[in-house]
């Protein structure tokens, strides 16, 4: 079963979530989390697992055949990401903005086009706090392209049956989080109660009913604002399946590394219930 934990606002605390999920289900459980928030992941500051493998991840760049190439302009029409273009007659490739799809190399009707590997960050593999299984990946400084890096992450591991895998989404409701979505079975929505929470809350309901995929609400920091968030999963009718309230004991132990069932471990029962809650919904 794969959860993702996701927010469409950032520091809602969405690995606050995460991280406790995977500590209180590993007695229950083969459990496996993915770090997907790969421009900026922090799970293992919390998890602290020891990394025992680490390979690059790359996207395939095509390179143009210049002897072959005909300058039809086929690829230049056919790339969604305007990352090649027809100067007189050669084909320019601008590497930042090309997402490997590989469209071009397949419909070159010249077989003018190969891929050259380059490397735009790190997967990694290790085991952590209560033997979780635990994947990273990390975008390298200054690439611009998340999805790839998360796309090889989600395969790095496999299908694994019997596991619960739990997945930190990116904060936002951008591409990365859509490929940290595909193919969940649940999310898990961490919101706090503000209109910045709800409106990003809303963003990421329509991605969701978009991918026809099952969630539930999480608000997080209980108290510090409204009641409009409430009001908009009961119009909604999304189950808020738990609250954190607002307090400053819990901010203080994750300001040290600590996790929320390490500063509160009642919270431990509560989320193997939330499991339980899941497995209804799905
Ligand atoms: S599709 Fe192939 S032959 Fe046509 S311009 Fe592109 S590389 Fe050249
Ligand atoms: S691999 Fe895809 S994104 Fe990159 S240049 Fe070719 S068509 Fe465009």
């Amino acid at each position: 079963m794969q959860i993702a934990v996701a927010s469409g606002k950032g520091g809602t605390g969405k690995t606050t979530i995460a991280t406790s999920l995977a500590l209180s289900l590993a007695s229950l459980a083969k459990v496996r989390y993915f770090d997907c928030d790969v421009e900026a992941p922090n799970g293992h500051l919390f998890l602290k697992p020891a990394f025992s493998e680490s390979t690059p991840a790359v996207i395939r760049i095509p390179q143009i055949q210049n002897e072959k190439c005909t300058a039809c302009g086929r690829c230049v029409d056919i790339c969604q990401f305007h990352a090649l273009a027809k100067v007189g007659k050669n084909i320019l490739v601008f590497p930042q903005l090309c997402h490997g799809c590989g469209s071009c190399t397949w419909n070159c009707p010249e077989n003018a086009i190969t891929e050259v590997p380059n490397p735009i960050g790190t997967l990694e593999r290790g085991l952590a706090l209560e033997n979780i299984e635990f994947f990273r990946g990390q975008l390298t400084i200054s690439e611009p392209m998340p999805t790839p890096v998360i796309r090889q992450l989600k395969k790095l591991a496999h299908p694994s049956s019997g596991s619960i895998d739990i997945l930190d989404a990116p904060p936002g409701a951008s591409c990365s989080v859509v490929e940290t979505l595909r193919g969940v079975d649940y999310v898990l929505l961490v919101t706090e109660p503000t209109p910045f929470g709800l409106h990003d809350l809303k963003q990421i309901i329509g991605i969701l009913r978009e991918m026809d995929i099952s969630a539930g609400v999480i608000i997080n920091r209980d108290g510090i604002g409204d009641d409009a968030v409430e009001m908009y999963c009961i119009a909604e009718k999304l189950s808020i399946l738990l609250r954190i309230p607002f307090n400053r004991q819990i901010a203080e132990g994750i300001s040290k590394g600590k996790t929320l069932v390490e500063i509160f471990p009642e919270y431990s029962v509560v989320f193997q219930q939330l499991l339980s809650r899941i497995q209804e919904d799905c």
